[in-house]
């Protein structure tokens, strides 16, 4: 390794015990067990190298918002210098149709599913392959009613649910939402855990909240987050908003 490697590890070793200490302590004050939250890394903009060495500090779930850049990191880390590693790919950013057939490649799971024929295109595109698993879908909720942000407006909810769950290819996981910004954390994450309850009316299985990022994870997982979506806290603070 160079110094500069080193470095590295080092300050990703310190972000990770931060970040896991905070979400220790939010499931404690809230009476949960840590094990009932699930750390996504978020490493848009950060390169592959980061990815394997949060790999070998125990980290198995890896979000990016974009098909290209986590296409790519796949691929990278596929082979040497890298060892074999296990990674559950998340993808977290809005998505083109024309990006199911990749997506479907790879990835775990979809978290900014907004459009029934977004769950249409991955069906199908994962009905073409052979995926060891189904893929699992949360439905990304609008919490202020302004989907250009993305996600669905509530009342659009239960229709995407019920499509997702009409296919074999797909398992409706539950809920997603990035808290507005003019927004308390607080209130709307109570919002998102009420489409939750909601939705399991319907679908008793799909019990997943995806809520919560660096500054309000700890909002989330009182509310109820099961998927903490986590980027600066750990890797730092990006160039660009959305990468
Ligand atoms: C970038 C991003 C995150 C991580 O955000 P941080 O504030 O860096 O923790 C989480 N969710 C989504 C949808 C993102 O785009």
């Amino acid at each position: 390794m160079t110094l500069a490697d080193e470095v590295r590890r080092a300050e990703l070793v310190a972000a990770l015990g931060s970040v896991r200490s905070r979400i220790a302590q939010a499931c404690q004050s809230a009476g949960r067990e840590a094990q009932s939250v699930t750390m996504i890394a978020v490493t848009k903009t950060y390169p592959a190298s980061d990815i394997a060495t949060l790999a070998q500090l125990g980290v198995t779930d890896v979000g990016e918002s974009r098909d290209q850049q986590a296409r790519a990191k796949v691929a990278e880390l596929a082979g040497p210098p890298y060892p074999p590693v296990e990674l559950r790919w998340h993808l977290v950013g809005q998505l083109q149709t024309n990006k199911a057939r990749s997506v479907v490649s790879y990835a775990h799971a979809v978290h900014s599913l907004d459009r029934p024929e977004l769950a249409t295109a991955l069906a199908d595109a994962a009905a073409r392959i052979e995926r060891p698993d189904p893929l699992a879908v949360f439905v990304q909720v609008s919490l202020d009613g302004d989907p250009s942000r993305g996600g669905v407006v509530a009342d659009g909810v239960a229709t995407l649910a019920e499509t997702v769950a009409g296919r074999t290819e797909l398992t409706l996981a539950g809920v997603m939402a990035v808290a507005p910004l003019a927004a308390e954390p607080d209130v709307a994450f109570a919002a998102l855990h009420q489409v939750s309850v909601q939705m399991q009316r319907e679908h008793p299985h799909a019990v997943a909240i995806s809520a919560g990022m660096s500054a309000d994870l700890e909002a989330a997982i009182r509310n109820g987050s099961t998927h903490v979506r986590v980027g600066s806290a750990l890797l730092g603070r990006r160039s660009t908003v959305f990468g």
